[in-house]
């Protein structure tokens, strides 16, 4: 692999991110939307059958702090989201909103 392909990554293998689920949460103050990455590994936690879990999330420009919880079930499917503070929104506004849209 040449030097340049190095820099620039192969776009043959994307790298796939198995153990992480993405979250964009909309800020209530200030509306920036911060993406926030869960490790399915390390940080959920189990309960009844299934898995929580908890993120506090500080946006970059009020620094105001949202509280997460996101409840799973066995296999990782979302079943309830809740967020004091902002609201989840999708990956198209977070990208829109950084102009990458
Ligand atoms: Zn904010």
């Amino acid at each position: 692999m040449g030097f340049w392909q190095k820099l620039f990554g192969s776009k043959e293998k994307p790298y796939v991110d198995e153990t992480g689920i993405y979250f964009y949460a909309r800020c209530d103050h200030c509306g920036t939307i911060v993406r926030v990455r869960a490790n399915r590994q390390s940080n959920l936690s189990r309960n009844n059958g299934g898995f929580v879990w908890h993120k506090t999330i500080v946006d970059n420009r009020c620094f105001r702090r949202m509280q997460a919880v996101v409840h799973f079930d066995g296999r990782y499917a979302i079943t309830s989201t809740e967020l004091s503070g902002g609201v989840f929104v999708t990956e198209e506004e977070y990208k829109a909103q950084r102009g990458e849209a």
